[in-house]
């Protein structure tokens, strides 16, 4: 037995697979791969080597929607464009997520006119806000950070307290932010 003598403590570790699919689920956010306006951006930087956002995370942009599980508005969500962002929406598989970055995402920003949208949340629904005009890299990071604990929050609640009570509780969080953005 010399050989694997006292090695198990330091080499093998038990846990439950609901675990390992929330780590990986958490662990590999692929975003849908566009921008509407100058948030896109600072959103570029920071996938860019100098913020390592893609690598950090192991984020990867996709330029399908079948393919992404993440949607990062960045930018001016215009009254022409709504329709296609919901589009897109639609097409990526479940679960998904939406993080909406900048205050035009979030509010309309300083277009409060006929052909801007206030807010991307009236077409899709939005899981975390980013403020800013535009948000830094960091701000960005912060966001994806908050959203990986939502990711854990509602698989663990789902596991612990069925599928309905956490997606009841993702409706929830949801309202709460967006009364919050909107006053
Ligand atoms: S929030 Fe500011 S930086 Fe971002 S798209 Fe709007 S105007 Fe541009």
């Amino acid at each position: 037995m010399g050989l694997i003598d006292d090695r198990f403590d330091k080499n093998v570790f038990v846990t439950s697979l609901d675990f390992v699919f929330n780590w990986a689920r958490r662990s590999s956010l692929w975003w849908l791969q566009f921008g509407l306006a100058c948030c896109a951006i600072e959103m570029i930087s920071a996938s860019m080597s100098r913020w390592d956002l893609a690598e950090r995370f192991g984020m990867l942009y996709r330029a399908s929607p079948r393919q992404a599980d993440l949607m990062i508005v960045a930018g001016t969500v215009t009254r022409k464009m709504g329709p296609i962002v919901r589009t897109l929406y639609d097409q990526m598989p479940e679960p998904k997520w939406v993080l909406s970055m900048g205050s035009c995402a979030n509010v309309g920003g300083p277009y409060d006119t006929y052909a801007v949208v206030q807010g991307v949340d009236q077409i899709v629904p939005v899981d975390i806000y980013v403020p800013g005009c535009p948000p830094t890299p960091e701000a960005l990071y912060y966001g994806i950070l908050e959203l990986q604990n939502r990711v854990i929050k509602y698989e663990t609640m789902a596991k612990k307290q069925g599928v309905a009570a956490a997606e009841a509780q993702r409706v929830a969080d949801r309202s709460e932010s967006m009364a919050a953005q909107h006053g």
